[in-house]
């Protein structure tokens, strides 16, 4: 028997951990770019799982992966080998990945990796100062202590002290500054080329060859987190390749599995031979019905040419937006992004809020990020008639809020 939206809510209040403010919407069932709450309301789901549902819902070929492994191997543990991992790593190098991947269960433990990697990386060249990891004001990397160090927001450090030393910011967009703070200390810097919580804030590409050269030029490695803006989200299939960056480690994750669970640390055959057996691991990671799902989701967004699509429907994207800041200006500041990585930047937070409840009553999923920012990030399957769709319906909510101001 199917729960209402109320019995869903009430059991989740009574024994679920309160650590999210959740809308109150129950989802079932999706399919493509919808998705339908408990009542039948259907929405266009222009969230996509937190960029998670790259290919949409149920897309039939990460639907036929997991059945066809789920039939086959559920789970063996990493004593073995086996070959939907194997055959991810190798999709992932060629689809201009670095070369070697170690494969987690989500983005925090894939930065964690790639924090724990770049020190063993110095330690064993003996180079033992090299420990710090420099991070960028307004960046997000996880929850975990040592990707919530690296994670400069008070909001969301505070009361889980002490946090691990040696993890220290730098002021995101500022050559100069990175300049003065990357010292014989640091072992990485680490940041996100396209910024997603922090409010959609794509690196300029200047900035983001700048910190590559001093990366290299200093001894440092640079960890590029793509876990929100990699898997051709931004037009390219990792968004260094659109900004022709080459960084030492990358780390994945979101949109990897399709949906399913899974995270990736890549790096260079160099960096990567830093790990040898017994420094690092995970029970799951690289679980065969994961993996599975990720060749399949990897595979689909190379064979049907998914981040050309991206770049383009992403630029018609941004041109609609900029038609509703037009007529709008009382509530959207600015409108940004990169590819299918929106934001639509309202001047006050309780216009986000008011926006945003708009759109969830109309049918249309989105979230607001850093206070005013409306985030959009529609799976790369989304079709330009589900963008005008969005943009309507973003449209009568923009007028009910600028009618009210
Ligand atoms: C979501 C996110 C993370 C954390 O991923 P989890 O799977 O929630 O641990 C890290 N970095 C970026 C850029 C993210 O968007």
């Amino acid at each position: 028997m199917a729960m209402d939206a109320e019995a869903i809510q009430a059991l989740d209040r009574e024994y679920v951990m309160g650590t999210y403010s959740r809308y109150p919407i129950a989802l079932v069932r999706g399919r493509g770019t919808r998705v339908w709450d408990a009542a039948g309301k259907e929405y266009l789901d222009f969230l996509g799982g937190i960029a998670v549902n790259v290919l949409g819902h149920c897309h039939p070929a990460v639907v036929r992966a997991i059945q066809a492994q789920a039939e086959t191997l559920i789970h063996t543990s990493n004593l073995y080998y086996t070959e939907p991992m194997a055959r991810l790593a190798r999709a992932l190098a060629a689809a201009g990945g670095p070369g070697k991947a170690f494969f987690c269960n989500s983005g925090a433990e894939a930065n964690e990796g790639a924090f724990k990697l770049a020190r063993k990386y110095h330690w064993r060249r003996g180079d033992r100062r090299r420990v710090r990891i420099l991070s960028m004001t307004y960046a997000f990397h996880g929850r975990t202590l040592g990707a919530l160090a690296a994670t400069p927001k008070p909001e969301i450090q505070e009361g889980f002290g002490p946090l691990p030393p040696g993890f220290d910011p730098v002021p995101w967009g500022d050559l100069e500054a990175l300049d003065r703070a990357l010292d014989e200390t640091v072992a990485a810097v680490i940041l996100e080329p396209v910024q997603g919580e922090g409010g959609i804030h794509p690196a300029d590409p200047e900035y983001l060859r700048g910190v590559r050269w001093l990366t290299r030029e200093r001894g440092a490695l640079l960890i590029l987190d793509e876990i929100q803006c990699g898997m051709g989200r931004t037009g390219t299939f990792f968004a260094y390749q659109g900004y022709g960056v080459e960084p030492d480690i990358v780390t994945l994750a979101k949109g990897l599995g399709g949906g399913l669970p899974i995270g990736a640390i890549l790096a260079t055959p160099e960096v990567a031979a830093a790990f040898q057996p017994g420094d690092h691991g995970s029970t799951f990671g690289g679980n065969p019905v994961a993996c599975a799902a990720a060749l399949a989701t990897v595979e689909t967004i190379l064979a049907e040419g998914l981040p050309a699509r991206a770049r383009e429907l992403g630029e018609y994207f941004l041109g609609r937006l900029a038609e509703l800041q037009a007529r709008y200006p009382g509530v959207v500041a600015a409108v940004r992004g990169r590819g299918l990585m929106l934001g639509l930047v309202c001047h006050e937070a309780d216009q986000a809020r008011a926006v945003l409840a708009g759109c969830h009553r109309r049918g249309l999923l989105a979230n607001v990020t850093a206070g005013r920012v409306l985030r959009l990030l529609p799976p790369l399957t989304v079709t330009r008639e589900e963008v005008d769709a969005g943009v309507a319906i973003l449209d009568g909510a923009l007028a009910e809020v600028a009618g009210a101001g």
